[in-house]
């Protein structure tokens, strides 16, 4: 007996050499009872390690053990219960078990005890480091071996003495277990012990000793060796720019989270959202401003579509400019919409990179379980396919999966196609295959051309006259509406311009705007220059944004609205219907004319459900800009029903196929000159011509 009941032994005196003998075999024997309260403690014996071992036989087995272990198992704790097997094996009626020390919050941690009693395994899940904390505790906290014979007299063991006693544990050892390569101090850190509990009171040997510690050691080269792979295997799941999650580890969670919901009762049912966000000017960032920046503005847009969810949802990062998210916890009558707006608004948020604003928008493609697919893959390709479509539509926009849209999905002609159009589609500014048409629009006299759409030709030398929706969409995901863009402005106005320099009519000539051109920054330069340059008068000069765009509810976007206004040209919400605009917006922002979308004018006339629907849609708006004293125009007109029912409900303007087509500007000077000329209803002219 050493010293006074809970006295600490003095280290010095405990650096006993081992004591000698042979070691009793460890019995196979019954549980012994419940040990009598000690009635007087023992201190635990530190023990510094030996000098290396010498290479027992059983030594070199273990080593080839341990290979081959490490070379079998993937799973950290598979391995180590491997190794506190072998170790078992090794000390004769030794029970074995890893424990790892957490740095962070200086606690041992249960790695591995294949063989112990399930009940103590869980009272010593988790053991703070200290000199009364059982053998593993105080090993750590000495940084020596401690030796406890008699778990059931020793004070380290007080507060687990029960547990081990039920479990039939009488001595335990615990060894250090310190990292393979030194710290800059030359020290060799502590990640673990291995401990080796007895069923009998256990004396050891001295060659046992060294057969231990060399134990040790290896144990510690396959902890590191584990941690290692399990910590690169960790890095492959991760992009290295952002640090998110890449597309793989997104999947996993995705099927894990589609085998929960399955197996989760129908009422219960989760719900939840898979959505791809695509950069939609990204190729843009990093050809003008260099892909230093690229990466910057990643970094940026990750952070924020992460600021955007919660905790338990997933961001990841699946390709150049293309992130994942899943969102969970959808409730009953979620709304997509709102959730996809408010990411979409933070992700538009201008960005601030040392003082420069950047503006950057995405898009979004969105499909929900269990009602898109109760697969990732599906999910994931209906969300993709949903995101093409968002794409079409201009960009800065999301839309949810609809089946129609599978009908749409590329396929690989397709996919060939647009990248032969992607790269015919660069040079022909250059080669000067773009041409701008005019469609004329018409006063409620019905003869008084009042104004001219110019909308952009793609002269193709193989495929002949190609549509804006044949090539725009392309044409902005590569970034290329920009210049397309102010070629359309420069040409429109240098049209007008000179179609009032041979005394032609006067009126404004409308051009479209796109999402990119709109948030780009430099459109209000550009006009500047352009006005300036074809010398038209900013008064015949009108931008036609679609409602969407122009909606924006942030404070950039009222901004740069007010300034285009203050230069005197016209503006005018294109599209008006498609989109959510509310009373309050309209009012705040400064817009001269609305565009009624062309989808409500075709249904008038038709006879069926939608045609009463879409006059009543079409007189609301015309009241609501009456009320706004903003003008209203109706596109897409073919029929006289049309005309009459419009022009009856004091719609300002027509532009439609019933009045004139979309011209080649030589064919429109011949139609002005006509009108000029012979003072006859135009309708008349055109039909001539
Ligand atoms: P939008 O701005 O709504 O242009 C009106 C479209 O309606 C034009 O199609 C025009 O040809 C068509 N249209 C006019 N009257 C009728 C009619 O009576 N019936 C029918 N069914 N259609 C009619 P287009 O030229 O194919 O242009 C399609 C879209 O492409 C435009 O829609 C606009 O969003 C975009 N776009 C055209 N030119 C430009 C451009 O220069 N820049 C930009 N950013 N977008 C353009
Ligand atoms: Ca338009
Ligand atoms: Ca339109």
């Amino acid at each position: 007996m050493n010293g006074p009941p809970d006295e600490p032994k003095d280290v010095t005196q405990t650096q006993e050499t081992p004591k000698r003998g042979v070691p009793k075999p460890g019995p196979s024997a019954p549980k012994p009872p419940m040990p009598e309260p000690p009635s007087e403690e023992t201190g635990p014996r530190l023990v510094d390690s030996p000098p290396p071992a010498t290479q027992a036989p059983v030594l070199l087995r273990a080593q080839q053990r341990i290979l081959e272990i490490l070379v079998a198992k993937e799973e950290l704790g598979d391995v180590l219960d491997e190794v506190c097997l072998l170790f078992e094996e090794t000390v004769e009626g030794s029970k074995c078990s890893i424990m790892l020390h957490e740095q962070v919050t200086h606690q041992l941690r249960m790695g591995a005890a294949p063989s112990l009693d399930e009940d103590f395994k869980r009272a010593m899940e988790v053991v703070s480091v200290g000199p009364q904390s059982a053998s593993c505790g105080a090993a750590v906290h000495h940084g020596k071996t401690v030796v406890a014979e008699d778990v059931a007299s020793n004070r380290i063991w007080r507060d687990y003495r029960e547990q081990a006693a039920e479990a039939g544990l009488r001595s335990c050892w615990s060894i250090p277990l310190r990292k393979a390569q030194p710290d800059p101090r030359g020290e060799r850190r502590i990640v673990g012990t291995v401990d080796f509990y007895f069923e009998d009171v256990r004396q050891y040997t001295a060659s046992q000793l060294e057969i231990l510690t060399a134990a040790s050691d290896l144990a510690s080269c396959v902890l590191h060796n584990t941690q290692t792979r399990v910590s690169l295997n960790e890095r492959q799941h991760y992009d290295s720019l952002t640090d998110l999650p890449n597309r793989g580890l997104y999947t996993q969670r995705l099927r894990q989270l589609i085998e929960d919901a399955k197996s989760q009762s129908k009422d219960s049912q989760l719900r939840f959202a898979v959505a791809v966000v695509d950069l939609d000017d990204f190729k843009e960032v990093n050809d003008t401003l260099g892909f230093q920046m690229g990466d910057l503005v990643l970094q940026a847009v990750g952070q924020r579509l992460a600021g955007c969810l919660h905790e338990s949802d997933t961001i990841a990062r699946s390709g150049s400019d293309d992130f994942l998210l899943l969102i969970q916890g959808l409730d009953k009558d979620f709304d997509v919409g709102v959730i996809a707006e408010k990411i979409l608004r933070r992700v538009n948020d201008p960005y601030d990179f040392d003082g420069y604003p950047l503006y950057v928008t995405a898009s979004m493609g969105i499909s929900v379980y269990p009602w898109d697919g109760d697969d990732a893959q599906i999910l994931l390709r209906n969300a993709e396919t949903a995101l093409v479509s968002a794409k079409e539509r201009g960009g800065s926009s999301y839309e949810q999966f609809r089946p129609t849209m599978a009908r749409n999905r590329p396929t690989v002609e397709r996919w060939f196609e647009q990248t032969r159009l992607a790269s015919q589609l660069r040079g022909v500014l250059h080669r000067d295959e773009l041409e701008l048409y005019y469609q004329l629009k018409y006063a409620d006299d019905r003869v008084t051309v009042c104004g001219a759409e110019a909308l952009l030709r793609w002269q193709h030398p193989e495929l002949g006259l190609l549509l804006p929706n044949q090539f725009l969409p392309l044409a902005e995901r590569m970034g290329l509406t920009v210049p397309f863009g102010e070629w359309c402005l420069e040409t429109a106005c240098r049209q007008n311009k000179h179609w009032q320099e041979q005394g032609l009519l006067h009126f404004p000539v409308s051009v479209n705007v796109s999402p990119l051109q709109f948030r780009h920054g430099q459109l209000l330069s550009s006009i500047e220059r352009t006005l300036q340059v074809s010398g038209l008068d900013p008064k015949y000069l009108e931008l036609e944004i679609i409602e969407r765009l122009a909606m924006e509810d942030n404070q950039h976007n009222q901004q740069r609205l007010d300034a285009l206004h203050d230069l005197g040209l016209c503006l005018s919400i294109d599209d008006f219907g498609t989109g959510f605009s509310s009373l309050s917006y309209l009012s705040r922002f400064p817009f001269d004319t609305i565009k009624i979308d062309r989808s409500f004018i075709k249904e008038i006339g038709t006879g069926n459900d939608r045609d009463k629907d879409s006059r009543n849609i079409v007189l609301a708006i015309i009241s609501m800009a009456r009320a706004l004293s903003i003008k209203v125009v109706a596109e897409g007109v073919e029929t006289e029903e049309q005309v009459d029912f419009l022009f009856q409900n004091e719609c300002d303007v027509i532009q439609g196929f019933y009045f004139a087509r979309p011209e080649p500007a030589e064919k429109v000077t011949v139609t002005l000159q006509k009108v000029l000329e012979s003072r006859m209803p135009l309708s008349e002219a055109a039909r001539r011509a």
